[in-house]
């Protein structure tokens, strides 16, 4: 039984040599436990604030301990009889091989006929698909005709977010870094524009931001922060509603964010800006999976998984979040002998 753990920690990016791969005995469920096989592990921006932060609203991973995320995987022994033995979970487990565990509130045991690959319930089925239904349709609130604008928007989160957009009528606009992926968010997730934000100042960025939405932007889903946060303020409409989903771009910073200069707007302009976790919803997840599985089904929602081989993978696939190298939802495939 094989689990990744953390080594060291750092400020800004971390290094591949601070996680490492260990050995640990097979664990064996006592009353009310039950053991999981690990098939697929997520890997999210999430678990860096969790390397060094005690004041996230996860707590800290301590040096020696087993990184924990969303595995989907298979039940292998149980003292639980509502996790039988062959049944297919989701939780918040180790990233392990094998992981001992117990029903929690983001437990559910799923359908693995819903999807045709068992990782979908990592991407669009899973934490990042329910993160960008519940922000959208409880935090952002779209009404037809709004626009709505993304950013991170190639991503996992942010893919699915402007898609569902869409989907209630909105004109979608979306912000992601390179060439390939803007072009990737009309040809491919069907927004109606995309902008890159690569070696764009604050001015060039918000000019590319009302070249795209010339009667100004209703809805903000804000996946980064920073000057993309700034930009899309200012080109915000009256009344317009934010939710903050991340701030990805402070997540390895070492210095502090520089200050947003078109904050006093929010005043101005009756503004709404709003965080959310997504867990603030498990008790819905499964209706709100089956919405999105539904509507993947309908050929509606589009996305794309950067699925990386083994534990040994995992530094470098979580790296990947913070470089832009990752073209979807990343995670890794456990095949435990
Ligand atoms: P993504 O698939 O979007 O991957 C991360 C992307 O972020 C990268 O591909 C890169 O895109 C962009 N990025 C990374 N570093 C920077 C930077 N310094 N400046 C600008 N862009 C950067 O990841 P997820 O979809 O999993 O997560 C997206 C966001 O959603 C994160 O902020 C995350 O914390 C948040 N989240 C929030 C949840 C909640 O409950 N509130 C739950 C899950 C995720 P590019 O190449 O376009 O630059």
């Amino acid at each position: 039984n094989r689990r990744l753990v953390l080594r060291a920690r750092r400020d800004g990016l971390p290094h591949v040599g601070d996680f490492a791969v260990e050995h640990a005995p097979m664990p064996e469920p006592g009353p009310g436990q039950f053991v999981v096989r690990n098939l697929y592990a997520s890997l999210d921006p999430a678990l860096r604030q969790r390397l060094t932060l005690t004041d996230s609203y996860v707590p800290r991973i301590e040096l020696g301990e087993v990184l924990t995320a969303t595995t989907v995987g298979v039940v292998a022994a149980s003292r639980d009889p509502a996790y039988p033995v062959g049944s297919h979970v989701v939780g918040h487990h180790g990233i392990a091989d094998y992981w001992l565990t117990a029903a929690g509130p983001v437990t559910r045991t799923i359908d693995p006929s819903a999807a045709s690959s068992l990782s979908h319930f990592l991407s669009v089925l899973g934490p990042t698909g329910l993160t960008a239904y519940f922000g959208i349709t409880r935090v952002a609130r779209p009404r037809a005709g709004e626009t709505l604008l993304v950013t991170g928007a190639a991503g996992a989160v942010g893919s699915v977010a402007g898609q569902i957009a869409r989907l209630s009528g909105c004109r979608v606009i979306g912000i992601a870094g390179g060439a390939d992926k803007a072009a990737r968010l009309t040809g491919e997730y069907g927004f109606d524009a995309g902008i890159d934000y690569r070696d764009k100042t604050l001015a060039g960025l918000t000019a590319a931001i009302r070249d795209a939405a010339p009667e100004g932007i209703d809805l903000l889903f804000e996946n980064v922060g920073g000057i993309q946060l700034d930009a899309a303020i200012d080109c915000m409409n009256e009344r317009g509603r934010i939710a903050v989903c991340g701030l990805i771009s402070q997540y390895n910073a070492t210095e502090p964010p520089p200050p947003l200069t078109n904050l006093f707007k929010l005043v101005a302009r009756s503004i709404r800006m709003e965080g959310f976790i997504v867990r603030n919803y498990a008790s819905e997840y499964a209706a709100a999976a089956a919405t999105l599985a539904r509507w993947v089904g309908e050929g509606k929602i589009h996305f794309r998984e950067s699925i990386h081989d083994g534990l040994e993978a995992g530094p470098e696939a979580f790296l990947s979040l913070f470089t832009g190298w990752n073209q979807g939802k990343v995670m890794l495939r456990l095949e435990p002998s």
